[in-house]
């Protein structure tokens, strides 16, 4: 960190300053040129507050060298995580398909949709219990039941489950689930995070709707502080001006994330365009701009959907995506996805 100290300023704020920054057993290499002076930072600098050293009063502006995240951070951690869960690998060159409904609605649905996916080549099944509704007329999962349906879909295809959790008093729930989903709107839910942090479970972190990737890397380390390393990130659009889509992909956000962290990044076209058609060629753009999976909303009856079945595929049309994606894969350097008989 570099701080750059006004022109005019007395050696008492100087003293004062540098004092504090001892206190933060922070090291100071002081530099006076004729037009300002620069105070460089040697030592763990993500302990300071940056908002509070612009505030002190002979502070003229304040640089951050290093990112203030550290265990996501690649520079201490060169090789990818690779996240297993009961053997499917993400990361690492591994590619993992996730797919299923937004929600859980009932056997017939959850249970129809797993054995579908798993047929396509899905390696988990993903599946919401808890639901965010922008509405609170609108459906809001079968909660406890649909947790109980998602593990009866395990059972029947042994396809490892993804869910949201939203709220903190809910982890005993999600006890013998396989990954715990934290969605876009909770990604700064930092009590939530902070407990996630104490399981030895994996989290799939979704980037917030109006979050940067500084954020989304915080917000990683939230948990990661805490002991649990096993997260999976993901990108799943952002807010912007554009209302053609329900959000814009920041597939930037894919190899910039790849730069600046070791955990797997994976992307959801679904929440990403709103869009069904659009799926397909946001799967294949994120898969050539390194993503290590797909996060995909699959619905066996999507016009009938209780959530988001404008943006759902139907088996076949997941099939189809899987086929297209089979055509880019091994390109990349990544495994084919293999489709399940039986
Ligand atoms: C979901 O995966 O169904 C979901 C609600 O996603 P997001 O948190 O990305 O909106
Ligand atoms: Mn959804």
């Amino acid at each position: 960190m570099v701080i750059i100290l006004k022109q005019k300023h007395e050696q008492r704020q100087l003293d004062n300053l540098l004092k504090w920054l001892s206190e933060l057993n922070l090291k100071t290499t002081l530099v006076k040129g004729e037009q300002s002076t620069i105070l460089g930072l040697i030592g763990d600098t993500s302990i300071v507050d940056i908002d509070m050293v612009k505030a002190i009063d002979i502070v003229e502006s304040v640089k951050r060298i290093q990112e203030p995240f550290k265990a996501a951070n690649r520079k201490f951690h060169p090789d990818d995580t690779i996240i297993d869960v009961a053997g499917r690998k993400t990361g690492g060159g591994n590619f993992t398909l996730i797919a299923g409904p937004c929600s859980i609605e009932s056997r017939e649905q959850i249970l129809d949709i797993a054995v579908k996916v798993k047929s396509c080549g899905a390696a988990m099944l993903r599946g919401g219990a808890f639901k965010p509704r922008t509405s609170p007329y609108a459906f809001q999962g079968l909660r406890a039941e649909g947790l109980e349906l998602l593990h009866e879909a395990k059972k029947e295809t042994g396809l490892p489950i993804v869910t949201e959790i939203m709220n903190v008093n809910h982890i005993d729930m999600f006890t013998n689930v396989d990954v715990i989903q934290v969605g876009a709107r909770n990604m700064q839910h930092f009590e939530l995070l902070k407990e996630l942090g104490r399981l030895d479970k994996p989290v799939l972190l979704k980037r917030g709707l109006a979050n940067t990737i500084e954020e989304l890397l915080m917000s990683a380390e939230y948990i990661m502080s805490g002991g649990n390393k096993n997260i999976i990130l993901c990108e799943r659009g952002i807010r912007t001006f554009e209302t053609y889509t329900r959000n814009t992909l920041d597939l930037s956000a894919i190899p910039l994330l790849k730069e600046l962290t070791h955990l797997p990044v994976v992307v959801d076209p679904s929440h990403a365009t709103g869009i069904s058609r659009l799926v397909k060629p946001m799967s294949l753009a994120a898969a050539a701009a390194g993503a290590d999976g797909l996060i995909i909303e699959v619905h066996n009856d999507p016009a009938h959907a209780l959530c988001d079945g404008a943006q759902s595929l139907t088996p076949e049309s997941f099939a189809d995506v899987v086929g297209s994606l089979n055509g880019i894969l091994p390109a990349l350097g990544k495994n084919e996805i293999v489709p399940k008989l039986g």
